[in-house]
């Protein structure tokens, strides 16, 4: 499948395909925010699903999509977290097995989240690619079907659907600011908004440590690089050397990819939880963190902000939040 061969087509029936599983989320206007920065900004509340993050929708679709035997012989995958924990749960919700590989690094808090969920835990190596390899080990040993986190045309079009709501909330929407790791999110969105209004920019947001496909599509090519801590965990990770997907939409689609520091991350998720009232984690609030920062230049009167997950430690956030 090449990646002209993901359509509308998929996002729509990814819609109806996620539905009794994943939640249509509000996008709500954030009035301080506007404010701040001069222009009309909405924020996507991803942070209500029943995982606390979007990864339920592609997860989700992926899984519903599998035939019967495929279901009975179970799912693997490798996550951060918040994709593993979404695999989990849509697992449990269709009855069928889940085993979730992670990092070392991966914070204990998102540990806990993923137990409560049952799976098999398995905890392996020093990053995400080194937990991933394990994971293909078991996709070969016990027949299980993986679902990867982004790189997958089930997956992308899963995440697409929050194309579909933004544009259904709100059409004139002029940009839509989005966080970006792996891309599985952004190039569905992209895919979505930009089949319907090629005119709508779409942005993608990452932190400057670790900005794995900001400098790959530097390079032309995926590349590799070490994962440093970061306070938006939920976007460490490579994109895949052997990447057949997201590279190349990321590099169609998408208008342009800001960074964001440290300093600008725990800004926003102060600002976020005092000022919007909202539990964010660093990975959500990079779209906040360039707004606050000034790296969007002329973002027209509608600005939309995909708020990706909830899932904070909530002493990380508290600590962040008192320092600011
Ligand atoms: C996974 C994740 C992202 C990044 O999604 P990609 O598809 O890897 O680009 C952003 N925010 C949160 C909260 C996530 O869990």
């Amino acid at each position: 499948m090449s990646t002209d061969m993901i359509t509308l087509r998929h996002v729509f029936q990814a819609a109806q395909t996620i539905a009794p599983i994943a939640r249509r989320t509000p996008l709500v206007s954030a009035e301080l925010l506007s404010e701040r920065v001069e222009t009309a900004v909405s924020l996507k509340l991803e942070t209500l699903q029943p995982t606390g993050a979007f990864k339920i929708r592609g997860a989700a679709n992926k899984i519903l999509n599998l035939d019967a035997a495929a279901r009975q012989r179970g799912v693997v995958t490798v996550s951060t977290g918040n994709h593993g924990r979404a695999v989990a749960y849509v697992a449990r919700h269709l009855g069928i097995p889940a085993t979730v590989c992670i990092s070392e690094l991966v914070p204990q808090n998102k540990v806990e989240a993923l137990q409560r969920l049952e799976p098999t835990l398995v905890i392996h190596g020093q990053s995400q690619d080194e937990a991933g390899e394990r994971a293909v080990q078991l996709q070969e040993e016990e027949g299980l079907t993986m679902i990867p986190p982004f790189d997958d045309p089930d997956i992308i079009a899963g995440q697409g659907t929050i194309g579909l709501e933004i544009l259904a909330d709100l059409p004139e929407v002029d940009a839509v600011l989005v966080p970006l790791s792996g891309g599985g999110l952004i190039s569905g969105i992209a895919l979505a908004l930009k089949s319907a209004g090629p005119q709508i920019r779409v942005i993608g947001v990452s932190m400057e440590r670790g900005a794995v496909m900001y400098h790959s599509l530097g390079e032309k090519r995926p590349i590799r690089m070490a994962e440093e801590p970061t306070l938006a965990d939920s976007l460490q990770g490579g994109i895949g050397l052997d990447n057949r997907y997201t590279f190349q939409m990321v590099g169609e689609y998408v208008d342009e990819v800001v960074l964001v520091s440290e300093d600008e991350i725990a800004e926003a998720m102060a600002f976020t939880l005092k000022e919007l009232r909202l539990v964010a984690e660093g990975a959500a609030v990079v779209g906040i963190a360039a707004l606050l920062g000034g790296k969007i230049k002329n973002p027209g009167q509608q600005v939309a902000v995909v708020l990706s997950g909830g899932n904070v430690d909530m002493n990380t956030l508290l600590e962040v939040a008192a320092k600011s």
